[in-house]
């Protein structure tokens, strides 16, 4: 017996304003394991599962390479992706989104000395035409 479960979440993309929906099937040990996460973290389900997708999905570590900084900080601003921001955007510091930006070094803010050393592989990977 499986359970679906309609998720109308997801981060807003800069753009068009529109929330992303997924639908999930779930086995109900995994569906079980999230309820009791759910329970004990307080957090949403939808964020749960979020977060089990985003850390099976494959990274890469600065040092990165020019052809990743390129592939990075285009990506960064094109509002397809959630965008990486510093941790402390909150702060009245920064203008704007508080948006990182890619260096060889790793991702750095330019309002303050956050920095970040992983990015998502595909966000690396060159643009394809
Ligand atoms: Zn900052």
């Amino acid at each position: 017996m499986t359970e679906q479960r309609k998720r109308a979440g997801g981060r807003p993309r800069k753009g068009d304003g529109k929330r992303s929906s997924l639908t999930v099937r779930l086995a109900p040990a995994t569906r079980e394991f999230l309820d009791l996460e759910e329970a004990a973290s307080g957090l949403p389900l939808t964020d749960l599962v979020e977060r089990a997708v985003e850390a099976q999905m494959p990274r890469v570590a600065a040092p990165f390479t020019a052809a990743q900084v390129a592939a990075l900080n285009q990506r960064q601003g094109d509002g397809r992706f959630h965008a990486f921001t510093c941790a402390n955007r909150g702060d009245g510091a920064h203008a704007g989104e508080g948006l990182l930006v890619a260096t060889t070094a790793g991702w750095v803010c330019p309002a303050c000395a956050y920095t970040q050393g992983w990015a998502w592989a595909f966000q690396a990977e060159e643009p394809s035409r």
